[in-house]
């Protein structure tokens, strides 16, 4: 559904923070993109939803492909029409806005018109907490329920394909399995195919069927889930055993 062919991206033309990176995501899977800090995990979600330009950044060799079709000249916001959403790394909710008119302004963000009450209900069946807190101002919502609620505004758009960032930063492990839980049950549910970056090799594991491991702006490493979990590096860098 996704696939990345040997893409080198640049900021400000010098700082290099791909180098020649490859990777693919097949419809309906759940797969997990994994690096340290600065590898450039967040680097590589941005090329894929073309936000790169926004901040000097620039692909230049290579090319990404969504549902076949390259996706370097479509605007980010007809990316999402086409299906593929991008829950940033930091959440990107509207702080001032009540969680109910965070997931209205997903729907008109969409194609201008309001969402059906069934699109609402389907979030609050994943996420009872922001039911309960629907009448309050989004940017009093801990870190979590910030989390749930841009988890809900890409369930809005009922995409094909989610892009998210490092979902657990800053997270209880007790949240960060509720959010994993959800990230399994819409790939189960709606065969939502999912490309999840994290530092957090355990949680991602626990969803996912492959895994590619970045150093340095390219893949070091990859493979299915089992094969990760049994390699004695992933081990001690990422699993903390040994
Ligand atoms: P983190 O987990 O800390 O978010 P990451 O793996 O997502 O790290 P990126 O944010 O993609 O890494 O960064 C990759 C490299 O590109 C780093 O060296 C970073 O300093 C650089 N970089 C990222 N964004 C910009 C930018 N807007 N301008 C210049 N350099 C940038």
């Amino acid at each position: 559904m996704l696939s990345i062919e040997n893409i080198e991206v640049t900021y400000h033309h010098t700082v290099q923070a791909l180098r020649g990176l490859s990777l693919e995501v097949p419809k309906g899977r759940i797969v997990t993109l994994l690096g340290t800090n600065g590898a450039g995990k967040t680097t590589t979600l941005k090329a894929a939803s073309n936000l790169l330009r926004l901040e000097n950044g620039e692909v230049g060799e290579g090319r990404i492909r969504f549902k076949g079709e390259d996706t370097r000249h479509i605007a980010p916001d007809m990316l999402v029409k086409k299906g593929l959403f991008h829950v940033r790394e930091g959440r990107r909710i509207f702080a001032e806005m009540t969680v109910e008119d965070n997931l209205i302004a997903a729907s008109y963000a969409l194609d201008g018109r309001p969402g059906l009450k069934a699109d609402f209900d389907k979030v609050y069946d994943f996420f009872p907490q922001l039911r309960e807190r629907r009448k309050q101002i989004a940017g009093y919502l801990s870190g979590g329920e910030q989390q749930m609620l841009a988890f809900g505004r890409a369930m809005i758009a009922q995409p094909e394909m989610i892009l998210m960032d490092e979902p657990s930063l800053g997270l209880a492990p007790k949240v960060v399995e509720e959010i994993f839980e959800t990230i399994r049950r819409l790939n189960a549910e709606d065969g939502t195919t999912m490309l999840v970056v994290e530092q957090n090799a355990g949680v991602a594991f626990s969803v996912a069927d492959y895994g590619y491991i970045m150093e340095s702006g390219q893949i070091v490493m990859e493979g299915d889930v089992p094969t990760l979990r049994n390699d004695p590096d992933i081990q001690s860098f990422y699993l903390g055993v040994g």
